[in-house]
């Protein structure tokens, strides 16, 4: 796949956006960036970007001198009976979309540049991820804090850009941030949705026609959860019953969890006080999506 990819250029553009596909290509391009005092922006993805990825690399791009993009389908953050294989991919249309944003490097690295045959250093979260996704998913948050950290020491950002929508993962890369003294700035991004509502995500794509409009039981829940928190309701368990009930009114919906937790801890609050965060995971049919609103 590598070489078929030359650099791409869209319309107009004058600067051709590169793309790295080993580690050493972004090192010594971010040095030659830094030697100009030049400030760089990182965007991690996992690819098949759309416009909630798109948000996150405007922005990125309005506040940094060079955007740097990883698209990388990280292996250790899915467990063994998850989608890793079925994940949707198109890193043509991703470099289309990253050139047209005015990102400066894709970097698109295959696992083995990432993961030597012996690896065994991990970065592993207490409290933080024994909560909501981590309960289901236990690998989950180990494979998404060791990537981000490699991430983090490969690209060294100044600021690196994660969305609201994976609001567990934004409190936990903040926390370890926090927790492991790294010089870097966490700018969190609101989650962008469809025009009926539904959170965007790679995952969307999994949905059949029947199973994309009882998707929409996600945001309906969500929203009706803000609507209560608006009008004054305070108390987490019946806000909590409510959007449980309206999720089991859809029959393709199945609830992995609804929670309202403390937006710094991750652990069940009883009051929705600020900074409460209201979380939910539902499966449509086989596909796994995830919704959430912060106070
Ligand atoms: P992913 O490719 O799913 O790992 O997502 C990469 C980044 O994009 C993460 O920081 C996500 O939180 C963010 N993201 C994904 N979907 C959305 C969305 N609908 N709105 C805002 N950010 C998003």
């Amino acid at each position: 796949m590598a070489e078929c990819l030359a650099p791409v250029r869209a319309k107009g553009m004058e600067k051709i956006m590169k793309i790295a596909y080993t580690i050493k290509e972004v090192r010594e391009q971010v040095k030659a960036w830094r030697k100009e005092g030049l400030t760089v922006g990182l965007v991690p993805t996992m690819g098949y970007l759309h416009e909630g990825h798109a948000s996150l690399m405007k922005k990125a791009v309005e506040e940094n001198d060079r955007v740097v993009t990883s698209v990388f389908l990280n292996p250790t953050q899915f467990g063994p009976s998850e989608d890793l294989e079925a994940y949707p991919r198109d890193f043509e249309q991703d470099c289309r979309l990253c050139d047209s944003l005015g990102v400066s490097m894709v970097f698109h690295p295959e696992p083995e540049e990432m993961y030597a045959p012996d690896f065994c250093t991990w970065v592993n979260m207490e409290v933080l991820s024994s909560t909501l996704c981590g309960k289901s998913r236990s690998t989950h948050f180990r494979g998404v804090c060791t990537v981000v950290s490699k991430l983090f020491n490969i690209v060294t950002p100044d600021r690196a850009y994660f969305g609201q929508k994976d609001a567990q993962q934004l409190a936990i890369i903040r926390r370890m941030v926090r927790d492991l003294n790294m010089d870097i700035e966490i700018v969190g991004c609101p989650i962008v949705r469809e025009e009926d509502g539904l959170a965007k995500s790679s995952r969307n794509t999994y949905l059949n026609e029947e199973e994309r409009k009882a998707a929409l039981v996600l945001s309906q829940s969500i929203f009706l959860g803000e609507k209560m928190v608006k009008e004054g309701e305070t108390d987490a368990a019946k806000i909590k019953a409510a959007m449980t009930a309206r999720i089991e009114s859809e029959p393709l919906a199945r609830i992995d969890y609804v929670e309202i937790v403390d937006g710094l801890s991750m652990q069940p609050v009883d009051t929705m006080q600020s900074p409460a965060l209201a979380a939910i995971a539902v499966y449509i049919g086989k596909t796994r999506l995830i919704d959430n609103f912060i106070i």
